[in-house]
């Protein structure tokens, strides 16, 4: 892997500058796959798309796309300053000064954003909305996924995620009692809804890992049986089988994919 440079984002809303990390290549060694679709792999990490603005007098959701991207500078070997005199003009304070790096939302920071909304999507209704609204379903059901070796303990014990502790985090804690475990079946019964008119392979087998997911064993054996293509993730949708005939509802990982892919940006 090749790290690339920060890509500096400007904030849609109030101008607040973030910084987000990026790779120039990478690959699938030492990958490791899982149900729901998601990996965890060394060499070619994810960045985030959904963030929330840093400062706090602002605070909204955005989604990173290029109308956001201020520089793809290299701020490793580029004087910062110099960087900054690029994107902000004179009028701003020396508050961008300080790019905070923007990170993967967390659980609750998710269910918010489902909640009030991207400030960058389209209407409320509209088609990109409907995309950006599944698109957040889909990355909440895999960050409560990716903790499986510790969700049943979550759920047995009734606790709460206390990685972030701050005051916003605290205020979202509070907002949202609902226990994780009937978070999480309510979401994927909503990615369900928003899934239901679509019937391309990718769907399907998200459907599936859903219905497995929420004990509904029988649907996700007959939805994969609706595959066009099976034979393109005959890893996945072994894997998905077999956790479906143990009656496993809990994402499994994807055993023997030796899928290697590099990527060059
Ligand atoms: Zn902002």
């Amino acid at each position: 892997m090749i790290p690339g440079p920060n890509i500096i984002i400007k904030c849609p809303s109030c101008g607040k500058l973030h910084q987000r990390k990026s790779i120039i290549s990478g690959n699938t060694c030492g990958a490791i796959f899982f149900s729901d679709g998601s990996r965890i792999a060394p060499m070619l990490p994810d960045f985030p798309y959904f963030v929330k603005c840093q400062k706090s007098e602002c605070g909204v959701y955005f989604k990173i796309i290029e109308s956001v991207i201020a520089s793809k500078c290299d701020v490793y070997f580029n004087n910062i300053k110099s960087v900054i005199a690029g994107v902000v003009s004179r009028n701003e304070t020396r508050d961008n000064l300080y790019m905070p790096m923007v990170s993967f939302m967390s659980f609750y920071e998710y269910l918010d954003c489902i909640d009030t909304g991207l400030f960058n999507s389209g209407k409320k209704g509209s088609r990109e909305w409907e995309d950006d609204l599944l698109s957040l379903r889909i990355s909440l059901w895999r960050a409560l996924n990716i903790k499986k070796e510790t969700i049943h303990q979550i759920i047995a014990q009734d606790l709460r995620f206390s990685i972030e502790d701050d005051e916003p985090m605290r205020k979202l804690r509070t907002k949202y009692r609902t226990p994780i475990k009937t978070v999480y079946e309510i979401n994927c019964n909503e990615i369900l809804s928003l899934l239901d008119k679509k019937s391309d392979d990718e769907s399907l087998l998200i459907k599936a890992e859903l219905y497995r997911n929420i004990g509904n064993f029988d649907m996700c054996e007959s939805t994969l049986k609706l595959l066009k293509e099976p034979d393109e993730y005959i890893a996945l949708i072994t894997a998905i089988k077999k956790a479906c005939g143990e009656k496993i509802p809990f994402t499994v990982r994807v055993e023997e994919d030796r899928t290697y892919i590099e990527i060059r940006i």
